[in-house]
């Protein structure tokens, strides 16, 4: 049988684009086809065809999809340069370099796209990142660095390139606003445009669970709809799946949008994600500390239909009550990576949707792609929105409130 496969199939490069030059493909060789060499920063990767037994082990190895089992007879070997960004002196492996300027900074977003290391050392834990076995599982390919935008000092801010302003509320379904998040997924799902939306559910406890959703009716559901004000591992979910999905949508705060769009620059695999929905978001909190701030506060959480944060204030909505106080006093439990945040709208979206500027009960929408545009257009056609007036200016307030308190933030703080 394996003198068969021998004869007939081959390891090819079918997508060289996104090798990330992690090596893995050549550990796992059984006959040792593979081999890889660094010249500089450049990594290359060869196949010798004559030791190649087809066996397809790094094929199913290779977290990219980069290598398929081809026809012998259609190819004879490959070669694949990959840029690794090796230092002259490699004194220390990546991981060491991303944890000392940015996890150990507390300069961390928290979004979590480093998640994508090949072989799965980066953690996320409630909004912190760890790689307690790096010494062991780093293969130093350096594409935890190349998406991390705390690493590469990557701050956007300002109302970003807009096509349109709109302000609208959803027909169909409720949500924490005008359910417009929740409206966009739907038609995107109904157009065919996707197939799943990653979406931040929550579980009894508030604590945030990233869903697929498939079908219009999940979208019904009171723990899918509404914000959830602590971080969520939407990022690692994406890298956890993306190998075998299909059409992608995610929603998600500006700081995971981006987080995205620096996969999608690295490796063309993330391109499966057709849309990509930002929410305004001024700062978030670790799950865990929200918890404890509840608990300082005597708030059983089972009980909460829906938190909020308005003009000022947090509010909690509860089966039997509301509890409101001013969100400066939840400032120590805010993630530390938000307050060197400077994007308040989400600029890298498709289309980013908030609750300022408009009416209670409708949402803010800042429509920037032409897919977005097509969307909004067919739910204008179909009927399945109800529009209102816009005040950009108190979106372009908080946009620059957002850097003013990132640059004061900056001043008190020993950088790197
Ligand atoms: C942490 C946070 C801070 C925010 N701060 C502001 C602000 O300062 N000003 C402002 O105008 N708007 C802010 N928003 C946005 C606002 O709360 C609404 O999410 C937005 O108006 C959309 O409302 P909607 O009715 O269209 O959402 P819905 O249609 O109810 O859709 C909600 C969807 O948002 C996603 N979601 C919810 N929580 C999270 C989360 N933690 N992480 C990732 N995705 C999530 C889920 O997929 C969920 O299905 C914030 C949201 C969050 C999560």
């Amino acid at each position: 049988m394996m003198q068969k496969l021998m004869s007939k199939y081959i390891a090819h490069h079918v997508n060289p684009d996104n090798c990330v030059g992690c090596r893995m493909c050549v550990e796992v060789c059984p006959s040792n086809a593979l081999s890889s060499k660094f010249n500089g920063s450049i990594l290359t990767i060869i196949l010798n065809s004559e030791l190649c037994m087809g066996c397809g082990a790094c094929v199913d190895t290779c977290p990219f999809n980069v290598l398929e089992l081809v026809p012998r007879d259609e190819v004879e070997t490959f070669r694949m340069e990959i840029d690794v960004l090796r230092p002259e002196k490699v004194e220390k492996r990546k991981y060491y370099m991303i944890a000392r300027k940015v996890v150990d900074t507390s300069y961390c977003t928290g979004c979590g796209a480093c998640t994508v290391c090949p072989p799965n050392g980066i953690i996320w834990k409630d909004g912190v990142i760890d790689f307690p076995d790096w010494v062991k599982l780093c293969r130093d390919c350096a594409i935890c660095i190349k998406v991390c935008q705390r690493y590469k000092s990557i701050f956007k801010s300002g109302i970003g390139e807009v096509i349109e302003v709109k302000g609208a509320k959803s027909k169909r379904f409720k949500g924490q606003d005008g359910a417009m998040v929740l409206e966009f997924v739907a038609c995107a799902l109904e157009m065919g445009i996707i197939d799943t939306a990653l979406m931040v559910s929550r579980d009894e406890k508030w604590k945030p669970i990233v869903v697929h959703v498939k079908h219009i009716d999940q979208l019904k559901s009171e723990r899918i709809a509404g914000s959830k004000y602590s971080i969520a591992p939407v990022l690692p979910e994406l890298n956890r799946i993306i190998k075998k999905a299909g059409k992608l949508a995610i929603v998600g705060t500006p700081c995971i949008v981006t987080g995205l769009r620096l996969l999608q620059k690295e490796i063309p695999l993330y391109n499966k994600v057709k849309l990509a929905i930002s929410l305004f978001c001024m700062e978030n909190f670790r799950y865990s500390s929200l918890m404890e701030f509840l608990e300082e506060k005597n708030i059983d959480v089972t009980k909460v239909k829906k938190f909020n944060i308005k003009k000022g204030k947090f509010i909690v909505e509860m089966e039997d009550g509301v509890f409101e106080c001013p969100i400066k006093e939840l400032d120590e439990h805010a993630s530390s990576g938000c307050s060197y945040c400077t994007d308040f709208t989400g600029v890298d979206s498709d289309v980013s949707i908030g609750s300022v500027g408009t009416p209670d009960g409708y949402s803010t929408v800042l429509i920037r792609s032409k897919i977005a545009k097509d969307i909004y257009n067919y739910m204008i056609s179909k009927g399945y929105i109800e529009e209102c007036d816009v005040n950009m200016k108190v979106v372009e307030k908080l946009c620059k409130f957002k850097v003013k308190k990132a640059l004061k933030k900056e001043e008190n703080t020993l950088r790197f």
